[in-house]
């Protein structure tokens, strides 16, 4: 019966971890039989990984284009603008604005995009090899300053053949006379010379393309353009769809460079898709083997998977040291324009972006990087600048982030996590035993809670918990103190304290302040403290710089810690000694015949305390 009763739980169990029904049907044990891959060009000698980036390459941003055409809700004109003006403002100087051809909604924004450009920013639209959808879109562009113009065709095997039914010769005459078509409307019109016009010719797609044909048609585009050195014509060569690891798309990438001729006539254009998740890794590839610009969207939006995210490659080259010539500083505010206009949230782990990035809960995270905050504000006070904190590549200051946020605390962070929000907020460097006794404090209040802590919860914690400042329910409050230095030796102290509403004269004698005192209070309290840990620092600079002290009391094997914060550093001793007295009374640990309730214990110190005075 048990036995049966065991099987049936088993069972159970496995079906909530696999689902009831799961047979592991859908997908195919042997996927080949499906999907071959793409088998596209491999090099043998390859050069390219053997390459390093040196510097930033062109941008596009394409958010109003592929971007805009991505989104279940389309960006409205207004949101267009806004969009337009943050990305003018990050430093795009190439953003592509429509395809004034498809809609009378792309076609006024790209004549407010022509009249509000600044100078030195190129209008980029994009439009299909077809004649009357060409003119309209050159109207579109009358009196731009900077426009380029981007044709696209259909060359992969599957659209060429299945989607078009279009021949490889047919596909290159196409082209060709694409090319020249829209040269004839352009720079070989005497009417358009307001305008400086480049031309851009998309083979696609070219990831899936053979690349020999791609070569060849992009040759051929050339030759009809006629390209200058001043201005060079530009071969957007997408991945539109991502079909194979980053390498292969760096292979073709190299191939294209090698064989497409007049090099310095040319811009290799790279345009990922991250259908596979590798879009910044293949475009970097692309990069080292020979790609001049980028094509992407702000946090990678994009059809379907997205385009590749010009936030990550742009703050990637920036965290090895190369400026990418794009602005991210006040990154909150970018974030909101593309999450107001994209109605898309940005993904909390989106690299560099997300709000959660540069966020440390773990405790051995959080305690590297407190220890990397200090080693680095040394190495500041010796001329060194350089950004050396463990698991921050970036500092959050340059994208508009507060330390504050670096370090956050829950039930499974460390003492570090909340050692490091009393020293950002109150300039107190607790010991290290002192921070463990905190955290258990602090964790035991996350556990209970939940969720996370936020650093004011932390700050009332720490005040509530070591009796700072003087905090409600405590028993003893100093109200008068005059120490006498009788020799180096000997201290005498006289004081007056507020014990539980009655005010009592204490007189206590020892080497020091420290001694005196606390002689003072275990005399009038009837029972014997004793310092075990004493540290002490300044918090602060100039006039307003304070002493802080932490005290570590004993009294019957009971053991508190005291936190004393005051402008004379004896002062800030004598309270944290009475901080820590304090604890110790709510610890019942003063007096072995300390009774259960707080009243009847109060009544027990304060009858020791009246047979003594
Ligand atoms: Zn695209």
């Amino acid at each position: 019966m048990f036995k049966r009763c065991r099987v049936v739980l088993q069972k159970a169990l496995k079906d909530e971890v696999r689902g009831p029904n799961s047979s592991y049907s859908n997908m195919l044990k042997d996927p080949s039989t499906k999907y071959s891959g793409f088998q596209a060009i491999y090099l043998t000698d390859r050069t390219w990984p053997n390459n390093h980036i040196k510097k930033a390459p062109r941008w596009l941003a394409t958010d109003l284009r592929d971007g805009n055409q991505s989104l279940p809700d389309p960006m409205s004109i207004e949101q267009k603008q806004e969009y337009f003006k943050k990305l003018v403002q990050i430093g795009l100087k190439e953003i592509e604005v429509s395809f004034p051809s498809a809609s009378q909604t792309d076609f006024d924004f790209t004549r407010w995009a022509v009249k509000n450009a600044p100078e030195d920013v190129d209008i980029q639209v994009l439009v299909q090899s077809r004649e009357r959808l060409i003119r309209r879109t050159i109207d579109s562009l009358e009196g731009a300053k900077r426009a380029i113009v981007h044709t696209y065709l259909a060359t992969s095997d599957l659209f060429r053949n299945v989607v078009f039914g279009m021949s490889r010769k047919e596909a290159l005459e196409k082209a060709v006379r694409t090319a020249k078509f829209v040269r004839s409307l352009t720079k070989d019109d005497a009417s358009q010379q307001r305008t400086n016009w480049t031309y851009e010719f998309s083979p696609e797609c070219f990831s899936s393309t053979p690349t020999e044909f791609a070569v060849d048609i992009c040759r051929a585009v050339k030759d009809a353009w006629e390209p200058t050195l001043e201005n060079p014509i530009i071969f957007n060569l997408p991945a539109t769809i991502e079909v194979s690891t980053p390498n292969v798309y760096a292979d073709q990438i190299e191939y294209f460079c090698r064989h497409i001729g007049d090099r310095d006539r040319v811009v290799v254009s790279l345009h990922c898709h991250n259908d596979r998740g590798c879009g910044v890794a293949a475009t970097e590839l692309g990069l080292l083997a020979g790609g001049d610009r980028i094509e992407g969207c702000l946090f990678g939006n994009g059809e379907r998977t997205g385009n590749v995210d010009l936030v990550t490659l742009a703050l990637n080259l920036y965290t090895t040291g190369i400026s990418p010539d794009l602005d991210f500083s006040d990154m909150k505010s970018i974030i909101d324009v593309a999450e107001r206009c994209n109605k898309i949230p940005v993904h909390p782990r989106a690299p560099y972006g997300g709000s959660l990035v540069t966020c440390a809960f773990s405790g051995s995270h959080q305690d590297a990087i407190k220890k990397g905050f200090t080693a680095q504000e040394k190495r500041r006070t010796e001329g060194d600048n350089s950004w050396q904190i463990p698991y921050l590549t970036l500092d959050p200051q340059d994208i508009g982030r507060n330390y504050e946020a670096v370090i956050r605390v829950n039930s499974q962070s460390g003492k570090g996590g909340a050692a490091w929000i009393v020293q950002r907020n109150l300039g107190l460097d607790l010991p290290k035993p002192m921070q463990i006794d905190f955290s258990s404090i602090v964790q035991d209040t996350a556990d209970g809670l939940g969720r996370e802590l936020k650093a004011n919860e932390i700050i009332s914690l720490l005040q509530s918990h070591y009796n700072v400042d003087n905090c409600a329910n405590n028993s003893i409050a100093v109200k008068d103190y005059n120490f006498h230095k009788i020799s180096e030796q000997s201290t005498h102290l006289d004081a007056i304290i507020d014990f539980d509403g009655t005010e009592i004269a204490i007189h206590g004698e020892g080497n020091g302040p420290i001694s005196s005192f606390l002689n003072a209070l275990s005399k009038a309290l009837g029972i014997e403290m004793e310092v075990e840990t004493y540290a002490e620092h300044s918090v602060g600079q100039g006039s307003k710089t304070k002493a802080a002290t932490y005290v570590k009391l004993s009294c019957n094997g009971v053991t508190r810690w005291g936190i004393g914060m005051h402008e004379s550093i004896t002062r800030a001793s004598v309270n944290s000694l009475v901080s820590c007295a304090n604890s110790l009374i709510k610890a019942r640990a003063l007096s072995e015949d300390s009774v259960k309730t707080e009243d009847g214990f109060a009544e027990t110190i304060e009858k020791k305390v009246k047979a003594k005075f």
